[in-house]
């Protein structure tokens, strides 16, 4: 890990990516403040927890309300930082996390309130058992650039519902779209001790997970996520880790071709392909190929690119140079190992340093480079498969195994399949949007990661399950306490043949020479 010094000189860069404007730049918080935030949150969480929920939802609703009202502008926000088309921004962030404040001001009652636990077990029948849901305490997160604002919204909403602090290591790229979640949070209500964003590099994510917070909510790509859970491992620190994909999209022999060919362009060029959830291998059934191909490439030659902030334009630039070069690379082997480029495969120098041209790619082959590593741009490539088994295969021989899709027009078809897939989550028909889904629950299997975000299960990894139990009659002594004995045995044998023996007969009999265990006296 750096030194304090080391981190505390260092500085984060928010750029435009459309442009290469400099927004701010930002001192990384060092050790010290990180330790100091996290400490500040710990006091705070206790009163925050202390309070009902319906106090707690009440500063969702006012975030809600607030952020409702600031849409606009901070959906510019993030298309200056980001480079996503504003429009984008708005539906892919701002109204993801309004619904997400929906969806816990509905349920969160209901799912964070104590459950009955009915024992099966007739030893146990006496005993009345509930599940009671607890904040951890201080959750730390770690997010990155591609969904400044809803990833790190949506994980601390649940968070601070579920009674926890938060503090929040956001992106290098995006600390401003962070510190506008903060100030959203803090004029809701949320007390600014209990909510930090800390921005920083990654000395300030590894301060932050050797500081004291009680749990990890990473999202990032494997390679760090990696890293990140061998720290938390070293402290036992339990971690949600949300990481890359390599999304499959198969497209079966009765889809709708020209559903299925808009369905691709926007599943992979959405956020100039730079979702976690990407559609970033098509698998296409041979009788449709050509068709589809053709499709493809006629949607992405119309597809606008430039400025997001310009109404008109689709598709913005990638987050920086280091990604385009990515991209490129993983284009360049692709058609040197004899792929087929139907369109794009080139920088759009014109536009600015960021921006890359829509890119359609046939013949690819599942050992290429693009077919197996995340590549996270606006590419698209695309195989054919001859039969089901075969696309299943395909989609199935990855690393990944965040999300997939397949299209079909027939719906049972595609569920089927769906089963056969390794993903967190299968699509039918639709490629992306599970995202927006604040029911659905949200992460992968594989180097995908481990845990979930979103919806129920989203709000379970945000609480510690604590099981109570409580005998309802305390004045009698347990049969099974001490004072063993060659009866006693004898009656727990019988015990066991009157609820497992095969034939009713043998379940009657050990009722009966049970029985009188009841009555046991030599207890002590
Ligand atoms: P990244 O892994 O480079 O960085 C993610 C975050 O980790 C950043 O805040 C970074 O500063 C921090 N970090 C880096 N090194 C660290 C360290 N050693 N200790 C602690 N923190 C450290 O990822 P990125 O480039 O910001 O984001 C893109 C990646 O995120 C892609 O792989 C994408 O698929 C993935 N992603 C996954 C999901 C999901 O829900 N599964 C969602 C969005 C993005």
């Amino acid at each position: 890990m750096a030194t304090n010094l080391q981190v505390a000189a260092a500085r984060v860069l928010s750029t435009n990516p459309a442009t290469c404007e400099l927004l701010k730049e930002f001192p990384c918080a060092g050790e010290d403040q990180v330790r100091a935030a996290v400490s500040r949150a710990h006091t705070a969480q206790i009163s925050w927890n202390s309070q009902p929920l319906k106090n707690r939802l009440a500063a969702v609703r006012e975030f809600q309300r607030l952020l409702h009202s600031r849409k606009c502008e901070l959906a510019r926000l993030i298309t200056q930082e980001a480079g996503k088309p504003y429009v984008e921004a708005l539906l892919t962030e701002v109204l993801v996390v309004l619904d997400t404040a929906r969806f816990l001001i509905e349920s969160a009652n209901r799912l964070l309130r104590d459950q009955p636990v009915p024992h099966g077990n007739l030893a146990m029948k006496t005993k009345s058992g509930r599940i009671l849901r607890e904040p951890f305490g201080v959750i730390g997160i770690i997010s990155p650039w591609n969904y400044p604002f809803s990833i790190p919204a949506t994980e601390t909403l649940a968070a601070l519902v579920a009674g926890n602090a938060v503090v929040l290591k956001p992106s290098e790229f995006t600390s401003l779209t962070a510190l506008e979640l903060q100030k959203l949070l803090h004029q809701a209500g949320v007390p600014h001790d209990l909510f930090a964003v800390l921005p920083g590099n990654s000395a300030t994510g590894a301060a932050l997970i050797h500081s004291e917070i009680d749990k990890l909510i990473f999202t990032g790509s494997v390679t760090t996520g990696r890293r990140v859970a061998q720290e938390a491992a070293s402290r036992l620190l339990p971690a949600v880790l949300e990481l890359g994909g390599k999304d499959s999209m198969l497209v079966l022999d009765d889809a709708d071709i020209e559903v299925a060919c808009s369905g691709a362009i926007w599943g992979a060029f959405v956020n100039a392909g730079q979702a976690c959830l990407s559609v970033e291998r098509c698998y296409v059934h041979r009788s449709i190929y050509d068709s589809f191909l053709a499709g493809c490439v006629d949607k992405a030659k119309k597809l606008r690119i430039g400025n997001g902030l310009n109404a008109n334009v689709e598709i913005g630039p990638l987050i920086h140079e280091r990604q385009l070069h990515l991209v490129d690379t993983h284009v360049q082997d692709a058609l040197s190992r004899g792929a087929r480029l139907l369109c794009g495969g080139t920088r759009l120098r014109d536009l600015g340093p960021n921006f890359y041209a829509p890119t359609v790619l046939a013949d690819v082959t599942q050992d290429m480079r693009i077919m197996r590593e995340e590549t996270f741009g606006p590419v698209l490539p695309i195989m054919r498969f001859d039969h089901d088994d075969e696309a299943v295969q395909l989609a199935n021989d990855s690393d990944f195994g965040l999300a997939a899709s397949i299209w079909t027009r027939n719906r049972a078809r595609g569920e089927a399949l769906a089963r056969h897939i390794s993903a967190g989550t299968v699509m039918v028909n639709d490629a992306v949007s599970c995202f927006g889904i604040s029911e659905a629950p949200h992460g992968g299997v594989k180097t995908s990661g481990i845990g979930r975000s979103h919806g129920k299960f989203g709000l379970d990894e945000m609480v510690r399950i604590k099981y109570v139990d409580s005998d309802r009659l305390p004045g009698m002594k347990k049969v099974w306490w001490y004072g063993y004995g060659e009866r006693f045995t004898r009656q727990m044998e019988s015990f066991l043949d009157m609820q497992f023996a095969q034939r009713l007969s043998g379940r009657i009999r050990g009722a009966l020479r049970s029985a009188d265990v009841l009555r046991r006296k030599t207890q002590f």
